[in-house]
C-alpha cells in the first residue's frame, strides 16, 4: 500500500507536464511537442566557494541575494563571460529569470520556411499565454 501511494506521488509532476502538452492542439505533421520545462535565462546562476564561506550554504535565491550583498559573490558563468567579453556584466541572482519553455521538434532547416510553423505557432499562442508559457524553443531532426 505505502509502496504504491508513493509511486503515485513521483508521478505527479510528469503528468502535471503531459496535462498541459495535451492542452496544445497536435503540430502539424513532422513536427511534435517535447515537453514543457522550467530554464533559467540567460544561463543557471552557478554558485563558488564564496557561497559556501562563513560555514552557510547560500544555496535558494533569498540567501544568494545575501550572498552577493554581503559577501560579494557572483555567479561564475557571468564572470567567465564578462572575462571571455561575451558579456557586458554580472547579473544579480535575480536578474537569472526562470521561464517555461515549450520544446517542440521541428525539420531541419529555417524555421522561417518549414511549413505550417508560423501558421500553428500563430494558432496556439492564445493557449501559451493561459499556460504561462514564456517561449518556444525548437530541436530540429
Ligand atoms: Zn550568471
Amino acid at each position: 500500500m505505502k509502496r504504491a501511494r508513493l509511486k503515485r506521488g513521483s508521478e505527479a509532476p510528469k503528468k502535471k507536464r503531459l496535462r498541459k502538452i495535451s492542452q496544445l492542439p497536435a503540430p502539424p505533421a513532422g513536427m511534435k511537442l517535447l515537453k514543457i520545462e522550467k530554464i533559467i535565462t540567460p544561463h543557471p546562476y552557478m554558485i563558488t566557494p564564496k557561497h559556501l564561506e562563513t560555514g552557510r550554504m547560500y544555496l535558494d535565491e533569498s540567501t544568494l541575494v545575501e550572498a552577493e550583498e554581503r559577501h560579494g559573490a557572483q555567479c561564475e558563468i557571468c564572470r567567465k563571460r564578462v572575462r571571455a567579453g561575451v558579456q557586458d556584466r554580472v547579473l544579480s541572482v535575480t536578474e537569472h529569470k526562470k521561464q517555461n519553455v515549450l520544446f517542440m521538434e521541428v525539420p531541419k532547416g529555417d524555421l522561417n520556411e518549414i511549413a505550417g510553423l508560423k501558421k500553428y505557432l500563430f494558432k496556439i499562442k492564445p493557449l501559451l499565454e493561459k499556460l504561462k508559457i514564456d517561449g518556444v524553443a525548437f530541436k530540429q531532426v
